[in-house]
């Protein structure tokens, strides 16, 4: 693709055409100098995007890490947009992948979220332009379904993704395969951090290694440097909140205000442990409902990740980590397990004064989607794309925080779906869930339009839940749990009023010719046709 082209691309009738970045705009005369303080995968995809976008434009970019506070050392899997990521900077799979372990992800299987029966199990799938020509069928049917007429309605059953991960296929068609697929990544999180890390470093980021210990204010509130126990004080113009759950500048300096978002999501904990890889990798992220939460397993090309994500309000770190070694017929093994705990939520202002938290330290919604790394790298693409309008005023970080906080409410909207809609009653966990009434206006709307039998799509595209997942998400969620009047309550559908599931069936089945096994794929990576992402850079 030319600097100059502006190609374009189609997902679900909609067209998105790719920003071409300007390459004469500006940036702000103050700001020369930007430090960010903080090492873990924040900290170093801010770097690769701010080396990329302000290096070049005479910026000074450091990162400053502590050498006693290690990095959180979790959150294997992506959505769709790390794609984008890694495509903007350049760097192809073929490189990254193989040095971080890291395998092709069709989407997430949630297994055992509801009882309803024939609901049991369903996929939320990552979409591809194939989808176009069976989505309509999708949520006909699923309105169909709500509207007392018995037609297929799980989403497992329309979308390529979801036979790709049965089967256990990479997302990566044949050459001639006229349709792009979107897909997500997992990877060991280490090792990503550290292949960054190098990367920056390559791109002119500059590496300090040292322990902030304070922060130092100027008269008008912004942040003048950061005090260092080994090197005394760091000046900046700007700097970068990536010190994890800490918020060492955002929240501890600035007092900027925290939203909790405990009374929607109960998990505060996790416990995670590997266990050695199968034959096959599969290409997928399995979420397996347990007792007081739900299980991740992860598959890495050398090993799968697991965990177990809790609230402690409900279970203790010993019976979680219990429960997970019987999950994964670990009772007696030596592996030792990680344990650790999360805050979930947000900042009011995620850019305050002359400071951007990205990562953790902004906030977390809890892992179920794997959103974390979209949160990062859309914070700080959008900050950079302002600066490089030069519009760093107060106006534009109103929208800026706006936007972001959108993104978080509609993501953590979505997430609490997926609690609000279960039907387990074996613990007193699930049933506070499905009882739980503090959850966004929006959400209750959005369920009542979907039981009166209407389209939801209006509703997701005008509020915030549809910032932060598409409709198609929602309609997967809410067929996918099994929302439909019981099975006795339905009535045969006739031929007009039904899609010949044989056809979509045979459709699907057919396209798997063009791809391939998952292993095979990653043992020889092809490199990437440059216009088969360009969609993903519509936000
Ligand atoms: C259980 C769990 C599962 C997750 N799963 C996923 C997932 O599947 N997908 C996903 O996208 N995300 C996931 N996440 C989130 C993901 O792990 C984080 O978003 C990501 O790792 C970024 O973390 P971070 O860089 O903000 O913080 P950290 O990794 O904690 O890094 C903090 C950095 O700040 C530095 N630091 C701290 N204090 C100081 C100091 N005083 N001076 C200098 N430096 C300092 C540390 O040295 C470190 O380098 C998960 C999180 C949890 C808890």
């Amino acid at each position: 693709m030319t600097a100059t082209a502006a190609p374009t691309a189609t997902v679900f009738n909609e067209t998105y055409q790719y920003r071409v970045p300007d390459s004469k705009a500006g940036v702000p005369p103050g700001l020369r100098k930007v430090a960010i303080v903080g090492g873990g995968t924040a900290g170093w995809m801010a770097a690769m995007i701010l080396a990329h976008k302000l290096i070049p434009r005479g910026v000074e970019v450091s990162v400053l890490e502590s050498p006693a506070v290690p990095i959180i050392g979790v959150g294997e899997g992506s959505t769709p947009w790390l794609r984008g990521f890694f495509d903007m900077l350049g760097i192809e799979e073929s490189e990254w992948m193989p040095q971080c372990n890291a395998t092709y992800k069709c989407g997430i299987t949630f297994d055992k979220w509801s009882t309803r029966p024939g609901f049991e199990s369903y996929f939320h799938p990552f979409a591809s332009m194939l989808d176009n020509l069976t989505l309509t069928q999708f949520t006909y049917n699923a309105q169909a379904r709500v509207n007392g007429l018995d037609v297929e309605a799980r989403p497992d059953k329309f979308f390529i993704a979801s036979y790709l991960a049965r089967n256990r296929l990479a997302p990566k068609p044949q050459r001639n395969f006229p349709f792009d697929v979107w897909y997500g990544y997992h990877f060991d999180a280490t090792l990503v951090g550290q292949f960054l890390h190098r990367k920056a470093v390559e791109r002119g980021v500059k590496y300090v290694s040292c322990h902030v210990t304070h922060t130092h204010l100027k008269e008008t509130g912004d942040i003048r440097s950061v005090a260092t126990k080994e090197l005394g004080d760091i000046e900046a113009d700007f700097f970068v909140d990536c010190t994890g759950f800490a918020g060492l500048l955002i929240q501890k300096a600035l007092n900027t205000p925290f939203v909790s978002f405990s009374d929607n999501l109960f998990n505060d904990s996790a416990v995670a442990m590997p266990t050695p890889m199968t034959e096959r990798i599969s290409s997928q992220t399995i979420s397996t409902a347990m007792r007081h939460g739900w299980c991740w397993e992860i598959p890495l090309t050398n090993r799968y990740g697991n965990g177990y994500v809790y609230s402690s309000r409900f279970c203790s770190a010993d019976e979680a980590e219990r429960e997970l070694r019987e999950k994964l017929g670990m009772l007696d093994s030596p592996t030792e397990a990680r344990h650790l705990k999360m805050r979930i939520g947000r900042v009011t202002r995620h850019w305050n004064r002359n400071c951007l938290a990205v990562g953790l330290s902004q906030g977390f919604i809890e892992p179920l989607e794997a959103t974390a790394l979209l949160f990062i790298q859309r914070t700080v693409q959008q900050w950079v794309d302002l600066v490089e309008q030069g519009d760093m005023g107060e106006k534009a970080q109103e929208k800026f925080n706006a936007k972001v906080n959108e993104h978080f409410e509609g993501t953590r909207d979505y997430i609490v779906t997926h609690y609000k809609t279960n039907t387990r009653k074996d613990t007193e966990y699930w049933r506070a869930n499905a009882d739980n009434t503090k959850i966004s206006d929006a959400l209750l709307e959005l369920y009542a339009i979907w039981m009166s039998g209407k389209s939801i799509a209006p509703a997701v595209g005008t509020q915030k839940l549809g910032k932060g997942y598409p409709i198609f998400s929602w309609y997967s969620i809410l067929a996918g749990m099994g929302i439909f009047p019981e099975q006795a309550r339905l009535r045969p559908a006739n031929g007009d009023e039904r899609y010949r599931m044989a056809e979509i069936d045979n459709l699907l089945t057919r396209s798997l010719m063009n791809f391939r096994d998952q292993r095979e794929v990653l043992e020889n990576i092809p490199p990437k046709v440059k216009e088969e992402s360009l969609q993903i850079y519509f936000w």
